[in-house]
Order: C-alpha cells, then sequence, then structure tokens
C-alpha cells in the first residue's frame, strides 16, 4: 500500500486532482484535438463516466481506482466536461489547425461501391470494440522504424475533392518491410478491403485499438494473441493508396487519437496494472 502511494505521488504532475478529495483525477488539463487523457476515479460507485457527450465505461484497478481512457475528437473545441456521480471537472480543449494536403490517387475502374460502404461500415464497428481486459503494458512501439510521411490530422484533398482529416499516422516503409504490433493485444480483423487493402485491427483492450492498412500480405488471422513487437503483416500498397507505406491509427472508444500519444507516454507508470 505504502509503495502504491508513494508511486502515486511521484507521478502527481500527471495525476491532477480536480476537486476537493481528488476523485476525479484526469492525466493533463489541457489538450488538443488528436490527445488521449487517461480519467481515473477513486471512492465511487459509478461504473461509467461522462466525458462530453460520451459515456465511457470505468475499468476496475488493483489499487482500488477505476479508469478509462478518452479520445480527444478532431472537432473537438473549447471544454469538455467531465462527470462522474457528483464530481466534475473540466477539459479544455486548444484549437488546432491541422494543414492541408493534396492527393492524386489514380481511380481505379469497377469499384463495387456497395462493398466499400459495407467494409467501412464493418472497419468502423471494429474499431469501437470494447473488451474488459487490459492486453498491454508500458508504452507502445513505432510499427515500422520509417519517418512520418503525414502525420495525423492533416485536411487531406483527394482527386481535388475533400477527403476528411488523416486518422492516423503515414510511416514510410518498402514494400515487404515488416509491420510490428505497437503493443499486446489481439487480432480482432484481418481482411482485404477495397479501400485500405489488407487491413488489421489488434485490440489492446479496455477500448484501446490500432489499426494497420495497405499491408501486402498477413503474418496472423483473427483471434490470435500478439505481443508488442511481434511481426503481424508487411509494408505494402494494397486498396487506396499511392505507393508503399503504412497507414498505423490508434482508436480510443472509436475516435481516432495520434497513435504516437501511447509511443511517447506511458500512463499507467507500472502502477495499478490489471
Ligand atoms: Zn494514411
Amino acid at each position: 500500500m505504502r509503495k502504491g502511494l508513494s508511486l502515486m505521488a511521484a507521478s502527481a504532475v500527471l495525476l491532477l486532482p480536480l476537486s476537493g478529495i481528488g476523485s476525479i483525477s484526469i492525466s493533463s488539463k489541457t489538450v488538443k484535438p488528436g490527445d488521449a487523457v487517461l480519467i481515473s476515479v477513486s471512492g465511487s460507485e459509478a461504473a461509467n463516466v461522462k466525458f462530453g457527450n460520451k459515456t465511457l465505461p470505468l475499468f476496475s484497478f488493483n489499487d482500488g481506482t477505476k479508469k478509462c481512457f478518452a479520445g480527444i475528437p478532431f472537432d473537438a473545441r473549447g471544454n469538455i466536461e467531465i462527470s462522474c456521480g457528483e464530481e466534475n471537472a473540466k477539459l479544455t480543449v486548444t484549437l488546432s489547425v491541422a494543414a492541408t494536403e493534396k492527393l492524386s490517387i489514380p481511380a481505379k475502374e469497377n469499384i463495387d461501391e456497395a462493398k466499400a460502404a459495407a467494409e467501412h461500415d464493418r472497419i468502423l464497428k471494429v474499431i469501437a470494440t470494447v473488451s474488459e481486459k487490459k492486453l498491454w503494458s508500458g508504452k507502445f512501439g513505432k510499427p515500422v522504424p520509417g519517418d512520418v510521411k503525414t502525420p495525423f490530422g492533416v485536411n487531406r484533398v483527394v482527386n481535388g475533392a475533400p477527403g476528411g482529416g488523416h486518422r492516423g499516422v503515414d510511416l514510410a516503409g518498402a514494400a515487404g518491410e515488416p509491420v510490428k504490433s505497437a503493443a499486446g493485444g489481439r487480432v480482432l480483423y484481418c481482411e482485404k478491403t477495397i479501400a485500405s487493402g489488407n487491413s488489421i485491427a489488434v485490440d489492446h483492450g479496455q477500448g484501446i485499438v490500432s489499426v494497420y492498412f495497405h499491408l501486402s500480405r498477413f503474418n496472423v488471422k483473427e483471434g490470435e494473441s500478439v505481443e508488442k513487437g511481434q511481426v503481424i503483416g508487411a509494408v505494402g500498397s494494397t486498396g487506396f493508396s499511392t505507393g508503399p507505406h503504412l497507414h498505423w491509427g490508434t482508436y480510443v472508444f472509436g475516435v481516432c487519437v495520434d497513435p504516437f500519444v501511447f509511443v511517447k507516454k506511458d500512463f499507467f507508470y507500472g502502477y495499478g496494472k490489471r
């Protein structure tokens, strides 16, 4: 118990108590679109936390707290209200203006639009998967060593039409280069699709899912458990792609966030694991 308390104190900079007895703590009070925060609740029977207009499930940890992550959506501006039982907290979102990138992707003939739409719906469902058990520990790793070609959030104009914000990062990589799982988890999805090509989604548990698109091959199957650093596929240019690269995305309860948030931070700092 003592050890747990001293570890809590050591990370006090990141876990700012926002109310009198600190029953809701949040890993950062000021965020920008694409960030993720860890919400920690103590001394409450509540099973959920309200985060803006979303209700997020809380997971119980060995140190007696309940926690969940929350993703800050692309379009978040101003304040996000957080509440749990009687407790309230507030997050301030800083306006960030994303860059614009113009892309020209050769039109593919005979695209089955209905099939592409059905695949898109299925991927959206998959990335919103929530499973109870935390399957990773520590920081996430980059799936390939290459540099960022297109960062998270960049507004895209594809063949002259608005393509929306970039929901992940594009990493440089040669065709055939191994792609590694960013963290431990379970393969949720492993399919060839029209838009994102050969695609893998890995469930890390507790609402965190990562995706790997445009692969040239699969090294895993759906349902398989994977460890951080395990080769799951290879870099390719399948689907709508301008050349070999890896599109890597990270979702928090279905909200896309910058994958580097989980590479830069270990939100748990070794305490309260489960
Ligand atoms: Zn991409």
